[in-house]
């Protein structure tokens, strides 16, 4: 294995833990920063943070992104809000309860020491986001509001309407700008990386793609790190933006950087129904909208077909507030979405298909008057109506749990660097503070986490000693990368075959979805792990890549991306077989409490699993490292939400 490792949490009490890190860290002088060139790949919030924090500071900063803009990241999807530790609304909350809440809302599968500082810097995230004008919703009063998210008993999500993640990148963006504007970061839009560049065991450096003439280059960095995102779309399906993909941290991983936890992915419960099989994404709606809407179905199935509003309150099964009294609608993403898949498994399940549950504002509006709830979700319930062309002022919404979110990443230590040193992992690329499953909101407050707060720190502590190392990039470890890269993209548009791209992604996204979606099994993801190189096998031989390389093509660029997700869905059944537990959203049918709840095994599997790169499944079986988590402060106990 190439590099370390070693969790490397520092000692000390868990609330002086990060003071005492951050106050031993070695530190770069002011005059040296500007002779260290660092690359960050990714300018959503994780990667923009990072970029204009690390130009503010003097070093000097190469972002890539493959979008036109870093505008456009896929963050700016991001609806309903953001967690801090500010307690404004007096009730109850605290750094701790925050902390306590990941932990426990993450199923006990998250080192403590890294959630815990999450939580101590979250509220600096909120003053620093205010400073940079992000308008958050205030009271009247003027003070900033807060809602209430999943898996949590108070209110402690800071938002703007249902565009808090927009708002948020507007306010990094601008900090983005300065820096670029300062010269001190060099923003490359349309660039994809396509590798990683490993020199004497330190990542030293990137090939990329320039997507508009085709041109590859390489970039050598005294460090480079890693903002790319999640892999929801793995299952073609998903909330997630259509770029969004697992090529940057795949490409990382078969290098020799560990993947964590590959099979823990997040299914959010309220996104609107799939429609039809040539759908190529679905919609969320915003968990935010739990605070107001109830989640129902009828109690019998005769009655699945009538409209919502012609079965009576007595025919209506409020499942969600019948099986989870304390936290009702607004229990936990992993849990709710189970209730919902059991709900329509029974048969009681509305709209086409039976695969939809009711979301349904009609008791707030009588509280609190339509005017309320537009304010409060306007944008959202016009998201809706523009996609099913239904009002859901009069008529329930209908929703059904979707893939969403990575709790999965590569692996990072405490100073959010992988095993191979100077390759730093942030945001949802990496795998670090979630768990088996992510509250809702402390995605934003992660990223953001990261790139403003944490990164700025651990970085110069491994800069202070390579002053002077940065390789040049005629280095043959950089021409042997290059080289690899167009001999790849030079195979992908010699196949010449008839299949699309879209038909064969779709494809494994459906297997993905039945045998490592919301619950798994063993013979399930045996069947997949079966079923997955047959695919790939079939990509390479009759998928259809037109164009060439050396232009703007948009096939090639998916072509790249659908390859890596073929390989990578192995990994994440393997990963999903191993883990013979069930927790947080990891599911395994063979593994569940008598209510049917996730049923941990802390004996046998409280550990990270981090997976090295052997070559592919068919070549050799990744190799499993396991990182035991310690629990000190919390009390590891069965999650109930009851
Ligand atoms: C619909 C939706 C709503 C959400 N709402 C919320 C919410 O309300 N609250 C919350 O906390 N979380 C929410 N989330 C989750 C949250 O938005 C994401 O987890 C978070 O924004 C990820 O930020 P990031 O910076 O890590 O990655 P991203 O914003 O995905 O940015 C990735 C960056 O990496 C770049 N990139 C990727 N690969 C490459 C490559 N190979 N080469 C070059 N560049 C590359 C991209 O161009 C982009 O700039 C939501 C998610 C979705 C899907």
């Amino acid at each position: 294995m190439i590099g370390n490792f070693e969790a490397r949490i520092p000692s000390g009490s868990l609330d002086r833990k990060w003071t005492s890190h951050k106050d031993h860290s070695r530190l770069v002088s002011p005059n040296n920063r500007r002779k260290f060139e660092i690359i960050i790949v990714g300018s959503g919030l994780a990667g923009g943070s990072a970029a204009a924090t690390l130009g503010e500071l003097g070093y000097r900063v190469k972002c890539f992104c493959y979008q036109d803009s870093p505008r456009r990241a896929h963050s700016i999807a991001a609806q309903g809000g953001i967690n801090a530790a500010k307690n404004y609304q007096n009730d109850g909350d605290s750094v701790y309860r925050l902390f306590y809440d990941t932990i426990k809302g993450g199923d006990f599968r998250s080192r403590e020491a890294n959630v815990y500082r999450l939580a101590e810097v979250s509220s600096n995230i909120i003053d620093q986001c205010v400073a940079q004008g992000v308008p958050f919703a205030r009271e009247y009063s003027g003070y900033l509001a807060n809602r209430s998210f999943g898996g949590a008993q108070v209110s402690r999500t800071f938002y703007a309407r249902g565009q808090t993640g927009q708002q948020l990148l507007l306010g990094c963006y601008q900090a983005l700008c300065r820096q670029i504007a300062a010269g001190t970061v060099q923003m490359f839009p349309q660039t994809e990386m396509l590798d990683v560049v490993i020199v004497d065991g330190h990542a030293k450096g990137i090939v990329t793609r320039n997507l508009r003439t085709g041109k590859i280059d390489n970039v050598a960095g005294d460090a480079v790190v890693l903002a790319t995102g999640g892999y929801g779309n793995v299952f073609y399906l998903s909330t997630n933006a259509r770029g969004c993909n697992v090529t940057a941290t795949y490409r990382a991983y078969k290098k020799g950087a560990l993947f964590a936890n590959p099979c823990f992915t997040q299914i959010h419960p309220t996104c609107i129904p799939h429609s039809g099989d040539y759908q190529s994404k679905l919609t969320l709606m915003s968990e935010s909208l739990r605070n107001d809407g109830r989640v129902w179905v009828p109690k019998r199935k005769e009655d699945c077909a009538k409209p919502p509003k012609e079965i009576p309150e007595g025919d209506r099964d409020y499942y969600l507030e019948r099986k989870y009294p304390s936290y009702g609608n607004l229990a936990p993403r992993d849990i709710s979405s189970r209730a919902a898949k059991e709900v329509c498994d029974e048969g009681r399940g509305v709209g086409p298909g039976g695969r939809g549950v009711y979301l349904d504002f009609a008791d707030a509006i009588k509280r609190l008057g339509e005017e309320t709830i537009r304010e409060r979700y306007g944008n959202l319930f016009e998201v809706y109506e523009k996609i099913t062309g239904e009002n859901a002022y009069n008529v329930a919404m209908r929703i059904y749990p979707a893939v969403h979110y990575t709790m999965g990443g590569l692996w990072v230590d405490y100073n959010l660097m992988s095993n191979i040193s100077g390759l730093f992992v942030i945001g949802e690329a990496n795998f670090s503070d979630h768990g088996a499953n992510r509250l809702g909101a402390s995605a934003l407050m992660q990223g953001l986490a990261d790139g403003y707060f944490v990164l700025p720190y651990t970085l110069p502590n491994y800069l202070a000693g390579q002053m002077g190392r940065r390789p040049s990039n005629d280095n043959a470890e950089f021409k042997k990368a290059e080289r690899d890269i167009r001999a790849k993209i030079d195979n992908l548009l010699k196949i010449n075959g008839k299949r699309s791209l879209d038909s064969i992604h779709r494809e494994l996204g459906t297997l993905l979805w039945d045998k490592c979606g919301m619950a798994r099994s063993k013979n399930g993801l045996e069947e997949a792990l079966g079923k997955i190189p047959e695919l790939r096998e079939t990509f390479w031989r009759e998928v259809r890549v037109p164009g060439d390389g050396e232009d703007f093509n948009q096939s090639l660029e998916r072509a790249g991306r659908v390859a890596d997700f073929l390989e990578f869905a192995e990994l994440m059944c393997l990963d999903a077989l191993a883990r013979d537990e069930s927790c947080g959203a990891h599911f395994r049918e063979e593994h569940q409490t008598p209510e049917g709840e996730a049923l941990r095994d802390d004996e046998n599997f409280a550990d990270v699993f981090a997976w090295e790169f052997q070559g592919n499944g068919q070549i050799a079986l990744p190799k499993l490292h396991r990182e035991p988590l310690h629990f000190e402060t919390v009390h590891l106990t069965q999650r109930s939400y009851k």
